[in-house]
């Protein structure tokens, strides 16, 4: 029944022609599905770095944020957890937080069954715990992507779904760190939580965003200049409640 349920609005979803519709809903910020975490408040930013890790761009990444004594998020794949869990351990070691997203970033509104979508999450916390974490406390579902069904997967395991303030649009891999940067403060006010990418969704070759990353020291300066602090989700959590 419940597959039924979600074969037919995932079928609506792709042939209602409601397409601006789909969009409202699946903007950031909509609340039409329940409570999400999309910003903090307070002078502060929670950066935050999806698909990861990623070989090539991760530890040059967490050398930036360690320099600089930033404590940040990643929202990690699991499949690219197990192919290299050792740079997981760097993460814990820094400081940083681990979050989940999923064991090979799905798109869980077309996930049939609840079944489906809690091995997508469940898989990727055993990764996350295999490589020496603790189960992640917040899932961000890839895409941005979430309905009742994907959130009540997640509530039932105890995890909150993070959404975000600033992000990218698709910009060019070449487009220059500057650019980048500027792009993404023009959408940061206080509380904002940020999200770049710093790996490829555990499919090497494909390079997915991972070129954003780059961007992370210009952004860390510029932020720190107007006074921001910088923390990890839970401490964002802590005290926005
Ligand atoms: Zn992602």
């Amino acid at each position: 029944m419940i597959a039924a349920l979600r074969i037919a609005s995932a079928v609506a979803i792709l042939a209602s022609g409601f397409f601006a519709l789909y969009e409202a809903i699946e903007a950031p910020s909509t609340q039409v599905f329940g409570g999400t975490l999309v910003h903090g408040s307070g002078h502060v930013v929670a950066l935050t770095f999806d698909d990861g890790p990623n070989a090539r761009t991760t530890p040059k990444l967490l050398d930036v944020l360690e320099r600089a004594h930033v404590r940040a998020t990643f929202f990690v794949v699991g499949r690219a957890v197990l192919r290299r869990p050792d740079i997981v351990r760097r993460m814990l070691r820094d400081g940083d937080e681990i979050g989940n997203h999923t064991q090979t970033h799905a798109h869980l509104n077309f996930l049939l069954t609840q079944k489906a979508i809690g091995n997508e999450i469940d898989a990727a916390q055993s990764a996350i715990l295999a490589a020496g974490g603790r189960p992640a406390r917040y899932l961000r579902p890839p895409f941005g992507a979430r309905d009742f069904a994907a959130l009540d997967a997640a509530r039932r395991r105890g995890l909150r779904v993070v959404m975000w303030t600033a992000m990218l649009g698709d910009e060019p891999a070449g487009a220059p760190s500057g650019d980048l940067a500027r792009q993404l403060l023009g959408q940061v006010h206080d509380g904002a939580i940020i999200v770049m990418h710093d790996g490829d969704a555990g499919r090497p070759g494909l390079g997915g965003r991972t070129y954003e990353s780059a961007a992370a020291n210009i952004v860390i300066a510029r932020l720190r200049a107007q006074g921001y602090r910088f923390v990890t989700i839970s401490q964002m959590v802590q005290h926005h409640a």
